[in-house]
């Protein structure tokens, strides 16, 4: 079941296998569908297999129990599909899913409600979304799904793990990219030089390059760690700014050393970036860097800035797996 989502979406597989095999739920997700077509049909897996009674371990579900089956048959009363109801998803509507969800469970111990189109809510039904998921009830897991991440409130994609999938994969690696990459960096030049050298930075570049060692060496788990790396040092537009800037001139760097050139910055750092090296393929490099300055661009938009970084690692993991 899971499995069939395992080539076309291997992030969005990763963390719900994770997600089911560690329990550790949250009490909201934020499925950003990307066009990708069977968006829904995955949606509806994941929501089945938190309900399935008969997960274990990595073992896919039965599609014999009781759950499994009136599920498929549109009938589990612990499972709600909100669609807006014309234009919107309406006030009213949330207000009758919280009534019945006040009501104990008559099977199993867990209610899932998901919200279709979560694009769709109105000024009204935002709030009434952003209440629940301010006080979320034990048992009680939201999916919001939607097309379109920046059109809900900051407010309510932040109470959320997001799980982005893959519309259609965007690779380049090749001359002409490293090239160009060359030239944006090279662009920044001044800026970076003066930042570097300021003794006051020094702490700062030594967390950046920590953050990227655990990152490096545990991937998308990372993510579980945000506050004690990452968000407790950078949480300002500026200090983000400036911290994937240092850390695309980290992975220049190793690219540097990977293609045999000399590293540029980073030599009081030789002996990490010699492992990053390692764990990279250039193309994986060029990939990451790529990233790092695209979305180092949205930062001057309208970015989530806590969910920016999140991005970004789930971003550089795609390039990885494919
Ligand atoms: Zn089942």
């Amino acid at each position: 079941m899971l499995e069939e989502f395992k080539l076309n979406q291997p992030i969005a597989y990763k963390i719900i296998s994770n997600t089911l095999n560690n329990k550790h739920y949250a009490h909201a997700y934020l499925i950003e569908t990307n066009n990708y077509v069977d968006a829904f049909k995955l949606v509806m897996t994941f929501a089945k297999l938190l309900l399935c009674p008969n997960y274990h371990d990595g073992q896919p579900n039965c599609q014999n129990c009781m759950q499994c089956q009136m599920i498929d048959d549109h009938n589990f009363p612990e499972l709600k599909i909100i669609n807006p109801d014309g234009n919107w998803i309406k006030k009213e509507q949330l207000m009758e899913l919280q009534e019945e969800f006040n009501k104990k469970s008559i099977i199993g111990n867990k209610k899932i409600y998901i919200i279709n189109k979560a694009e769709k809510l109105n000024v009204n039904s935002a709030n009434t979304i952003l209440k629940f998921l301010e006080e979320p009830q034990e048992g009680i897991i939201a999916i919001l799904v939607t097309n379109n991440l920046y059109q809900l409130l900051e407010t309510i994609i932040s109470r959320c793990q997001i799980i982005s999938l893959n519309g259609q994969a965007q690779f380049l690696e090749n001359k002409t990219t490293y090239q160009k990459i060359g030239r944006l960096i090279t662009d920044n030049e001044d800026d970076y030089q003066n930042f570097i050298n300021d003794e006051n930075n020094q702490e700062k570049i030594k967390t950046i390059i920590k953050f990227i060692n655990y990152y490096e060496k545990n991937h998308l788990k990372v993510l579980l760690y945000m506050n004690d790396y990452w968000f407790n040092y950078f949480s300002d537009k500026e200090n983000i700014s400036w911290a994937i800037l240092i850390i695309i001139y980290f992975y220049k760097d190793v690219l540097n050393y990977k293609i045999n050139c000399p590293v540029e910055i980073f030599n009081d750092y030789l002996e990490e970036i010699k492992k990053i090296a390692k764990l990279n393929e250039i193309a994986s490099l060029v990939n990451k860097i790529k990233i790092l300055n695209e979305n180092r661009q949205y930062l001057d938009n309208n970015a989530n800035l806590n969910l920016l970084m999140d991005r970004i690692i789930i971003q550089m993991e795609e390039g990885e797996l494919c």
